[in-house]
């Protein structure tokens, strides 16, 4: 199957190719979560996609090495830790605190029949030593320079001096009449306000005592985005990463300053296949806590839903295209869900002795299932099942190996 995905870097789809076509190893690397809070399931549905695209280059025999990284500290994180632990929290209370949002995260990837065993997770916290060592090393060839406040921060200018591709992902034409200059030390920012972002932010009087000591970078944390860049580094070395994943909300600065670091780190392409994830709304509004429409996989179950239909739902789009969540779309999912299962059943008990039928049914279906999932689109393989069922040219154990197959893809426990 020749594996076609939409690029986000080239904005084109594109044929899926190794460096070295006789190894089948791919770099894998998914955005993970912030674990300050349970993950909403906006949030999962950036996961189910990365476990979509990691199952389809196994189908295609692939041997995709899957990393994820868990933020165990930002602003979020320290936040909730003082909140919890008091004034005088200390990098262990981080850890506690961050622990029980990592272990739920981990059971909603369960519940998602996301492949969790396959993924290699790394914390921030486990990999200080690394990330300051990769600041380090900017600032010796000039890409970093700690500033008055203390903190250290990534210098645009010098990067698009050398580089001029600052940007990119977004677009071609990003700087176009932009200014570079303002220092920003908050993690999130709009693309109007173009700024050097922190590396390693100074330690402050309201990040109690969470702090990790440096002799060159001084007593503070590392910034968001520079913990991919050094986590990618440490999982695949001086390889390029093959395909990185997230929501579409990352391009800008997150991945735009992942692609900065570490290309200013190594003087090569550091991702060839960006990959995101559009996003999903709830009554056709951005999920927000305050909009009262922030759900969890628990809001679902709460409501008897299994969480195995909620994945059903998101297959049923293309990951390209935003989703509307609301109770009815999942009601229906639930019942196209049960329906597929119930005529399963039913094959799964063949009554009469089958006729011998040739190959080339069944074949084709294959051929279609592969044409379909080789750009993602689940929705149209999702298709191919009801044709399946009423297929007459097909015996019953036909049909269901071919679900069974397509269901190493789908992961939806058909059968
Ligand atoms: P965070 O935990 O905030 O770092 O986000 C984790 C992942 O969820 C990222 O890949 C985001 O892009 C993604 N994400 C956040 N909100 C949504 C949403 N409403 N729909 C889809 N993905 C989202
Ligand atoms: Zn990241």
């Amino acid at each position: 199957m020749a594996l076609n995905f939409q690029n986000t870097l080239t904005k084109q789809k594109e044929l899926f190719k190794l460096a070295d076509p006789e190894n089948k190893r791919v770099n894998f690397y998914a955005c993970g979560p912030t674990v300050y809070n349970y993950a909403h399931i906006g949030n999962l549905r950036s996961y189910v996609f990365a476990d979509v695209a990691y199952r389809a280059l196994k189908f295609d025999g692939y041997q995709p090495k899957w990393v994820m990284n868990i933020t165990d500290v930002d602003d979020k994180t320290i936040r909730g830790t003082i909140a919890e632990f008091g004034e005088k929290a200390k990098v262990d209370d981080l850890k506690k605190y961050t622990e029980k949002f990592t272990e739920a995260f981990f059971a909603d990837l369960d519940k998602l029949n996301i492949l969790r065993d396959q993924i290699t997770f790394i914390k921030v916290t486990d990999v200080i030593p690394e990330i300051q060592d990769f600041i380090v090393k900017l600032i010796d060839k000039g890409y970093a320079y700690r500033a008055d406040d203390g903190s250290t921060y990534f210098s645009i200018e010098k990067y698009q001096k050398d580089f001029g591709n600052y940007g990119e992902l977004v677009g071609d034409k990003f700087l176009e009449g932009k200014k570079i200059g303002a220092r920003v030390k908050v993690d999130e920012y709009e693309k109007d306000n173009l700024s050097d972002f922190a590396l390693w932010k100074a330690h402050a009087i309201d990040d109690a005592q969470i702090f990790w000591d440096h002799p060159v970078l001084g007593k503070g944390r590392p910034g968001w985005h520079i913990e991919c860049s050094a986590i990618n580094q440490k999982a695949f070395g001086d390889q390029t990463t093959d395909i990185h994943t997230g929501g579409i909300d990352l391009i800008f600065p997150h991945h735009t300053n992942e692609i900065a670091q570490s290309e200013a780190l190594n003087g090569k392409k550091f991702v060839n296949y960006w990959l995101h994830a559009e996003h999903l709304l709830v009554d056709n509004k951005k999920m927000a806590k305050s909009a009262d429409n922030f759900y969890t996989l628990k809001d679902l179950e709460n409501k008897n839903f299994d969480p195995i239909i909620f994945r059903y739902l998101l297959l049923q789009t293309s990951f390209t295209q935003k989703i509307n969540f609301t109770w009815e779309s999942l009601n229906s999912a639930q019942k196209g869900y049960e329906n597929i299962k119930n005529k399963i059943k039913v094959l799964g008990s063949p009554t009469s002795s089958e006729p011998e039928v040739g190959l080339q049914e069944t074949e084709n279906y294959l051929a279609n299932f592969a044409k379909n999932i080789s750009s993602l689109n689940t929705a149209g393989a999702l298709g191919l099942i009801s044709k399946i069922f009423a297929d007459k040219e097909l015996t019953a154990s036909q049909k269901l190996d071919l679900i069974k197959s397509f269901d190493q893809v789908f992961g939806l426990k058909l059968t």
